[in-house]
């Protein structure tokens, strides 16, 4: 055999294996379909703006070990993430914290805010939170409910919140205090240059294939590594024998408009229904750029479809059942590691991404020494 590790996908999870395979001296093979490396964090340069081609990226991270292995790559800038929310003629700071109760209910203080959200959620009666719904409105009451969560979230996952899992929501931070950071993580920032040279340093020395995909490939080289790790999507490696699992996609309409700034933040969330797109995310704010044009990406969401980029599992109780059957398949594929966040079916952070990633590392260098 060539090869001992044929990694497929050179996003976060391969990058992050190859790069510790390679340092204890095995020999790895990256492919990947796409025509680039770095996956979902990939950046182009246009108008000398980094352009995240796939969904704006903000690093955090809790943990210290994970914030220096990725600084060991790349240097990281200042950036806090603080997006606003605009719901048709208002605007809100967001996470919801008190600068969003404020504008909402003209109040000033914690009690105040306290105050009204409990005798909204005393009205709803809901003692045991079952869905995203009953999980949002249990935590911020109506108002805010109806106002940023529920259109935004119905256009983001196409599926009623009352048919969505409450962890989704779980993920942003609620707070009493006046702070518009999106995060409660010790470490943030966007690495300066952009997220590919992260990857690029990572699979420095390592032999990579772009315009590869590895069902084609598998066809003419069968035997060419000892071990496979795979981080495309689990129920496409098994010929979606069991079913499809679902996952959501993004259309990025993106343009070059002839002006210094546009909306001011990098991040703007557009949370009624009506207004098709879910944000607009302007580049150049990421690295507090000064370029004399912006660059703007409208992010439409939809179910995907075959021949469309998944980005986002759909966690349901229907297809986390429907992945577990998959995964234990996975267990008696003995040569093949599946990870990231198709491999894994997982809602992963980037971190959490180099987390897993550095485990499977770990766990399978450490058999074969
Ligand atoms: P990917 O980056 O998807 O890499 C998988 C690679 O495998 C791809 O390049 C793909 O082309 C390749 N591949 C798949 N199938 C095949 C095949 N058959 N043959 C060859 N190659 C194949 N995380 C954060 O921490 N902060 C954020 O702000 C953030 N924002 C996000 C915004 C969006 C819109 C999305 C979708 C995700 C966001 N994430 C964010 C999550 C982040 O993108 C992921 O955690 C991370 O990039 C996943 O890395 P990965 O290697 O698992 O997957
Ligand atoms: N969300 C919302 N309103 C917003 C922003 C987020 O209701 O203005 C909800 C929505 O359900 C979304 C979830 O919170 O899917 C998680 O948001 P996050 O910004 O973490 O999503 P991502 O960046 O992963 O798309």
């Amino acid at each position: 055999m060539k090869y001992d590790y044929l990694v497929v996908g050179a996003g976060l999870f391969g990058a992050v294996f190859a790069y510790e395979a390679n340092k204890k001296g095995k020999k790895c093979l990256v492919i990947d379909k796409r025509d680039h490396i770095a996956g979902n964090i990939y950046c182009e340069k246009v108008e000398d703006i980094n352009v995240h081609k796939y969904g704006a990226h903000i690093f955090h991270t809790s943990k210290k070990e994970i914030w220096d292995y990725v600084n060991q790559f790349a240097e990281f800038n200042n950036y806090v993430n603080s997006p606003v929310a605009i719901y048709k003629d208002e605007l809100y700071n967001l996470p919801f914290n008190m600068n969003t109760f404020s504008k909402m209910w003209g109040i000033r203080t914690p009690e105040e805010a306290r105050k009204k959200i409990e005798e909204q959620v005393k009205e709803l009666n809901i003692t045991e939170p079952k869905n995203l719904e009953e999980q949002a409105l249990s935590l911020v009451g109506r108002d805010v409910y109806e106002k940023l969560i529920k259109g935004y979230t119905e256009k983001q996952w196409g599926r009623d919140c009352k048919d969505l899992p409450s962890f989704i929501i779980k993920r942003l931070p609620l707070r009493f205090i006046y702070d518009n950071n999106y995060f409660n993580d010790r470490f943030q920032g966007i690495p300066m240059g952009g997220y590919t040279k992260i990857v690029e340093k990572m699979l420095e020395g390592i032999e990579v294939k772009t315009n590869t995909d590895f069902f084609e490939f598998r066809k003419e080289n069968p035997d060419i590594a000892g071990k496979i790790i795979f981080t495309g999507m689990i129920d496409e490696y098994f010929g979606y024998k069991l079913g499809a699992l679902e996952y959501r996609s993004v259309r990025f309409e993106t343009e070059v408009l002839d002006c210094e700034n546009y909306q001011g933040n990098a991040v703007v969330n557009y949370t009624e229904r009506e207004v098709p797109y879910t944000r607009i995310i302007e580049h150049k704010h990421f690295e507090f750029g000064k370029q004399p044009k912006t660059v703007i990406s409208k992010e439409y969401s939809s179910e995907w479809k075959v021949g469309m980029e998944p980005y986002y599992p759909v966690n349901d109780e229907k297809n986390n059942t429907l992945f577990e059957q998959y995964k234990e398949l996975g267990t008696k594929e003995e040569n093949v590691i599946f990870g990231g966040r198709l491999g894994n079916y997982k809602y992963y952070d980037m971190d959490k991404v180099i987390e897993a990633a550095l485990e499977a590392a770990g766990q399978e260098l450490q058999e074969r020494e």
